[in-house]
């Protein structure tokens, strides 16, 4: 059984990438499991170079001593896996648009999802051939708002209702909640630990690999890294991928030990490895608050630390 880091190759991976990476693998490790890498290509075809992206995400990765096991898997490569499963699944065509989905009379979630109300599972046959001459139609599964709940390290029990969620959408391209569940059913993980703006969207998924016949896995949604203002840390945030910290002069050992003291398993100016951090690795004992990134901090303290030296 297995964790998994799952990066999509849109953008260099930057410090928030990176140290939910590191308590991917922590958690994994420290409970004697595998560790697996899967790219999550399917959407970036928009993306120049998606795959040299993706290339350097490994090198990352592989800067910072994580380690994995088995091959790396990439979404693209596995269509074909993504539409064996549609095909054992009770689903629908929809022919909403974005915006009448988004105008729809159904109450919003926290984070902005609004569940989908069927709308077109009630269309007659003639209003349906209507849509289909002029839209392409996404495939929903059929739920029937059933509330599902998931087991999490950090959040503690948490359920969601599960509404008729897209599949596959209406561009072609197989939906990150189908994929993902398909994918960690197929690795054999059974650990999910990633960021906890996705916490929402995890009973949907346990459900469906309930309904692939698979367990759901047990789950770890952890704080996300925050730019100074609050805001999701993003490349534009200044120095904050592996690349820009070298040109400022911090090798991995020193981009390891600031991550390490983000999560409070390193003492300011001590440097680390990642055996000892496995050691003294305990998820109760984790920040539950987001990581704000400022990178005039480090960066400042290495223009001292260069004048002093
Ligand atoms: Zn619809």
């Amino acid at each position: 059984m297995s964790g998994r880091f799952a990066p999509s190759p849109t953008a260099a991976l930057h410090l928030g990438n990176l140290r939910t990476a590191v308590l991917a693998w922590l958690f994994a490790r420290s409970t004697g499991r595998g560790f697996r890498l899967r790219i999550e290509d399917l959407d970036t075809r928009r993306v120049r170079a998606a795959g040299e992206v993706a290339a350097q995400q490994v090198r990352d990765l592989a800067t910072l001593g994580l380690d994995f096991d088995g091959e790396v898997v990439w979404q693209s490569a596995r269509l074909d896996a993504y539409a064996a499963a549609v095909a054992q699944l009770d689903t629908y065509e929809c022919y909403c648009t974005r915006k009448e989905i988004a105008d729809a009379p159904s109450a919003p979630h926290a984070d902005g999802y609004r569940p989908y109300t069927g709308v077109c599972l009630r269309l007659t046959a003639a209003q349906r051939a209507v849509l289909a001459s002029t839209r392409r139609p996404a495939l929903r599964v059929r739920a029937d708002g059933e509330r599902f709940s998931v087991t999490d390290s950090l959040a503690g029990e948490f359920t969601g209702v599960v509404d008729d969620f897209v599949l596959v959408r209406n561009d072609g391209v197989p939906a990150y909640n189908l994929a993902v569940v398909v994918d960690d059913l197929a690795m054999g993980v059974d650990q999910v630990v990633r960021g906890d703006d996705l916490l929402s969207s995890s009973p949907r998924q346990a459900w469906l690999a309930t309904r692939l016949g698979g367990v759901p896995p047990t789950y770890a949604h952890v704080p996300l890294a925050l730019n100074r203002d609050g805001v999701r840390l993003a490349k534009r945030d200044g120095a904050v991928t592996l690349a820009d910290l070298a040109a400022l002069g911090m090798d991995a050992d020193r981009i390891l030990a600031l991550l390490a003291r983000s999560l409070g398993l390193a003492a300011t100016g001590e440097t680390v490895q990642l055996p000892q951090l496995l050691a003294r690795f305990d998820p109760l004992r984790l920040p539950r608050e987001p990581w704000v990134v400022d990178p005039t901090d480090y960066a400042d303290a290495d223009v001292n630390r260069m004048s002093i030296t």
